[in-house]
């Protein structure tokens, strides 16, 4: 497979249900580039987050962005999507 690193969303998979093995993959290529992502501290904080959201789906994806939510927080240009209140911010 094939993986976008800029936009990985539903769009971009053939499903939003995704396997380990392809977050983990994700994961490893956002390490790729440590000056775009956050600290441990600031992504664990994020999905701690996630994990507590009623708008967390399949335990992997965010209903509002259709995106891999451990693969989006780990972006310091990424926010949490929910709308007019995010629960999450980016990092300058
Ligand atoms: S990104 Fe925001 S809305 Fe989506 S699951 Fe995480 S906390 Fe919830």
């Amino acid at each position: 497979m094939t993986v976008n690193q800029k936009g990985l969303c539903k769009g971009c998979v053939e499903s939003v249900i995704v396997t380990e093995e392809i977050i983990q993959e994700l994961i490893k290529e956002a390490e790729e580039n440590p000056t775009v992502i956050v600290s441990d501290e600031v992504y664990l904080a994020r999905l701690k987050t996630c994990e507590s959201c009623p708008s967390l789906q399949y335990g992997t994806t965010c209903a509002h962005s259709g995106c891999i939510v451990r693969y989006r927080a780990k972006f310091k240009d990424k926010s949490c999507p929910f709308a007019g209140k995010p629960k999450w911010d980016k990092v300058s």
